[in-house]
């Protein structure tokens, strides 16, 4: 096993394209770290009566094109190596796809599903009170991530208002409606890979109908993206979440599972109750029960990771059958991964393009913040397929002429339009 750390799988992809560009020390030196590391203890007082304190992150990589942007997670295994890795591919992603932004990113240690709706709210208002002087709407605005939510930015957006005496609706994105949010940013993440999708399988004339699709996680970016390609014509094949999958050759309705899971908590809800299956059903269906491992390896044409990272690794990637990976998840391949993939032919859009569509969308709603406008739901899809696609073809433009896997590509754009502005500043 690699003994390998979110930031290390950052620093290998980031050394093999700093070599490709022939950067200088000061670039290296400016790319080594993050500009700003805050940490904090978060204590907020439990329904029962007591205190506990939670650690938390607010890492800012690089604010060279603009304020930093980036999302905040709640999740048990969130720390500051993690943060850091996030932070750095918030900063690229945003270059990539060509807004004005820079790259950070926020945790905060604790697990949401064990804590009540109150102390998630006290925690999300302590992050703020916390990080108050390191946020703002020109200087760093945070975002949903992992176990975070429209009302959890609702709650930091008040807090900031309520702490700054001002009014700020874009501090934050990924606010509900009704407080400042877009409309479209539910569905941008998923959209943003479904628009590459397409766009790959027009170029490489392929029809929608003979793609068979494998999604692994069924939340926010994994269950979108099954119903947009199913509604498509694509054959979903497999989704799973974190208590298992399913797998059916002939398809799977996503439309359905996500009424099973709704109800039961599993995407395997239609079949399964905990771990004890009706067998005849899912014969008569056609339907098995697959582990997360399992549903990495299925025989399908494009795979779609879209819940954690580190999850397609040197251990399992010769045994990838799918012709194409649409990174949704943020690092779910380690480089040990992409070499073996690239030696097999397998076509990895990464995490900084793949999912680009939610900090694009978040833009929109910063830009929409600022000027008090409320776009249409056409014009943030028709403005995030331009932005998503330019991006796109900028990276295939960069992999045809220097002859670089994609995600060295997408690296080898953003990292230089970070550079042109360091440039401006004088920073190198
Ligand atoms: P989410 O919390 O809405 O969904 C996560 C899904 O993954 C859930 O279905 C969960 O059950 C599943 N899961 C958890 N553990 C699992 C495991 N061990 N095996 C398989 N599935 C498991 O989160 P999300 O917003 O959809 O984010 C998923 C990934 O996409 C993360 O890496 C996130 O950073 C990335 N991402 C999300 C967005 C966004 O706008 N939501 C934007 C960019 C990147």
């Amino acid at each position: 096993m690699s003994q390998s750390t979110p930031y290390t799988r950052f620093q290998k992809n980031l050394e093999d394209v700093l070599s490709i560009l022939g950067a200088s020390d000061e670039v290296r030196k400016i790319f080594s770290e993050p500009q700003n590391i805050h940490k904090n203890e978060l204590t907020i007082n439990m329904d029962d009566g007591s205190s506990k304190s939670f650690p938390a992150f607010r890492v800012q990589f690089n604010n060279a094109r603009g304020p930093y942007k980036g999302g905040i997670r709640f999740h048990e295994e969130a720390d500051e190596n993690e943060v850091k890795a996030l932070a750095a591919l918030m900063a690229i992603k945003t270059a990539v796809v060509n807004i004005p932004f820079g790259g950070a990113k926020g945790g905060v240690q604790c697990n949401p599903k064990k804590l009540s709706k109150n102390e998630v709210q006290s925690i999300a208002r302590a992050y703020v009170n916390a990080f108050k002087d390191n946020i703002g709407p020109d200087i760093d605005c945070p975002a949903p991530d992992v176990n975070t939510n429209p009302d959890i930015m609702a709650w930091m957006r008040d807090e900031y208002e309520k702490q700054t005496k001002t009014f700020s609706p874009h501090v934050i994105t990924g606010k509900p409606l009704s407080f400042g949010g877009s409309l479209g940013r539910g569905t941008a993440t998923a959209k943003g890979g479904f628009f590459i999708l397409k766009e790959l399988a027009d170029r490489e004339a392929h029809d929608a109908s003979e793609l068979k699709v494998v999604v692994q996680g069924f939340g926010n970016a994994g269950a979108h993206i099954a119903h947009l390609l199913h509604s498509d014509g694509y054959t979903v094949v497999a989704v799973s979440d974190s208590q298992g999958g399913i797998y059916n050759p002939d398809g799977i309705d996503p439309v359905r599972v996500q009424k099973y899971k709704q109800k039961t908590g599993s995407v395997t809800g239609e079949y399964c109750e905990g771990s004890v299956c009706d067998i005849d059903r899912m014969s008569m269906d056609g339907v098995k029960t697959v582990t997360n491992e399992e549903l990495l390896e299925i025989d399908c044409d494009i795979l779609v990771p879209a819940a954690l990272d580190n999850v397609i690794t040197e251990e399992n990637a010769d045994r990838i059958k799918a012709r194409y990976i649409l990174e949704l998840a943020n690092g779910p391949t380690t480089p040990e991964a992409d070499v073996i993939l690239e030696k097999n032919g397998v076509m990895v859009i990464p995490d900084v393009l793949a999912n680009a569509g939610g900090v694009t969308v978040s833009y929109f709603e910063w830009v929409q913040g600022r000027s008090g406008e409320q776009w249409t739901a056409d014009r943030v899809d028709l403005e995030l397929q331009r932005l998503i696609l330019e991006g796109y073809k900028s990276v295939r433009r960069t992999v045809r002429r220097e002859n670089i896997s994609y995600r060295k590509a997408a690296f080898v754009v953003g990292i230089s339009r970070m550079i042109e502005s360091m440039k401006v500043r004088g920073w190198v």
